[in-house]
């Protein structure tokens, strides 16, 4: 008998039937003799609907109370699925974050699980118990509730099964596996057999949300191979892992798009030093994250500084920016939110030269204008117009022979 970690994802879970589908596949695991922990996510667009709540009674609603409120969403969907599992005769028990033993820093909406202690988990196992855990969610020293980030259930998951010393971490979600491109929007993506942690790591943090990157992070840090597959179906999914033959890796393995991208430009600033730092460090009391930076050569000492953030901090940087522009003495402020970003990963990329003029060359090509560009070593991103994603990462498909195995 083996302990096995599984999640679901939202669009899994979303309604009773899918519920019920879901304790049925969790069945046959158990009756297959696996001793099972499942994480589960919150049903649907649970999540989105509790934040609109919370933005419709506030405009800046208290952090604490809206992780606490976030966490409700998982709480729901495990409750249910433990009845449903009752219902179809099999014993189970729904623990929340706090009471799978999850301690968290205090970082509301963004907390890092600092230790797991399994001792009830365990205790749930021994009595015959499927354990359902509430994904997303901890709690801190003082008893707070605190949440993982969107997409955070991966990262109970893949935590709990590194604690609990599985072999594997399962993630359960609407499409089979990771593909070269979101298959929702290019469906001749092909999905690959097998992914190397830091090129899931850099897909993920770039916009690829089939898994959340802290949970890319954890596997590699605790060698956890996770599984990513179709809730619905049997196919093989995509196994993500360490150690994958060079020869596969020697091209691009896939591209990320992020539409959660929105540009700030701050025209006219006088060029003399403490410009950037008048800028950024209230950016960064207030706890925005900036993306990329670029200052043009300034003329007759003058320039342009213009840097991306997270659209959906667009208005807030707006309100910080707009009055230190006008005070430091730039001649304006513009905000553009129809951007976003476009990203090929591959580990081959680090020592073979050639593929950021490649990707170029085909934005060019399909009449694709560029914006703003970063790279790592395994990353080249071009900022593009939203509209233009589609295309992009069609005619990306095409240069780097992604279709094909
Ligand atoms: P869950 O609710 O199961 O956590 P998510 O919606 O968070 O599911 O993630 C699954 C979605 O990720 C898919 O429906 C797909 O649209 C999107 N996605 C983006 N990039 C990729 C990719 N490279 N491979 C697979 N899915 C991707
Ligand atoms: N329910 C949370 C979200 O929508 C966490 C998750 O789905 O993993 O972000
Ligand atoms: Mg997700």
């Amino acid at each position: 008998m083996s302990l096995v970690v599984q999640k679901y994802g939202g669009s899994s879970i979303a309604d009773a039937e899918k519920l019920k589908n879901i304790a049925r596949r969790i069945i046959r695991r158990k009756e297959e003799g696996d001793e099972v922990v499942v994480v589960v996510s919150a049903m649907g667009d649970t999540t989105e609907r509790l934040l609109r709540f919370a933005s419709q009674v506030s405009k800046c609603p208290n952090q604490r109370e809206l992780d606490f409120l976030l966490s409700t969403g998982e709480i729901i969907s495990s409750t249910l699925l433990a009845i449903a599992l009752h219902d179809q005769g099999h014993n189970a028990v729904s623990l929340s974050g706090a009471q799978a033993g999850i301690r968290t820093d205090a970082s509301y909406s963004r907390a890092y699980i600092r230790a797991i202690n399994p001792q009830r988990i365990l205790k749930e196992l021994k009595k015959g118990n499927i354990v359902i855990v509430a994904g997303f969610q901890g709690m801190t020293g003082d008893m707070d509730i605190t949440t993982l980030g969107r997409g955070g259930s991966d990262t109970t998951a893949v935590a709990l099964a590194a604690k609990l010393g599985t072999a594997i971490c399962e993630i359960y979600t609407d499409v089979s596996g990771v593909y070269t491109a979101d298959p929702c929007i290019v469906p001749e993506a092909r999905k690959l057999k097998e992914i190397d942690y830091e090129e899931m790591l850099e897909l993920a943090s770039y916009g690829a949300k089939v898994i959340h990157p802290r949970a890319v992070e954890l596997g590699k840090v605790y060698n956890m191979p996770i599984l990513v597959a179709s809730s619905f179906t049997e196919e093989t999914g995509t196994l993500i892992h360490e150690g994958i033959s060079m020869e596969i890796q020697n091209k691009v393995r896939g591209i990320a798009h992020d539409l959660n991208v929105a540009k700030v430009t701050v025209v006219g600033v006088p060029d003399r030093p403490g410009i950037s730092t008048s800028l950024f460090e209230p950016l960064a009391e207030a706890g925005i994250s900036v993306d990329t930076i670029v200052q043009n050569a300034s003329v007759e000492g003058i320039t342009d500084l213009t840097f991306t953030i997270n659209r959906s901090e667009l208005g807030r940087v707006m309100d910080i920016i707009k009055p230190i522009s006008l005070s430091i003495g730039a001649k304006d402020c513009i905000g553009d939110a129809t951007l976003a970003k476009v990203s090929i990963v591959g580990i081959g990329m680090q020592n073979t030269p050639g593929y950021a003029a490649r990707m170029f060359r085909t934005f060019y090509d399909a009449g694709i204008n560029i914006e703003m560009i970063t790279t790592s070593e395994i990353r080249i991103t071009c900022i593009i117009k939203e509209e233009k994603v589609p295309d992009a990462l069609r005619v990306l498909h095409s240069t780097f022979d992604l279709y094909e195995d």
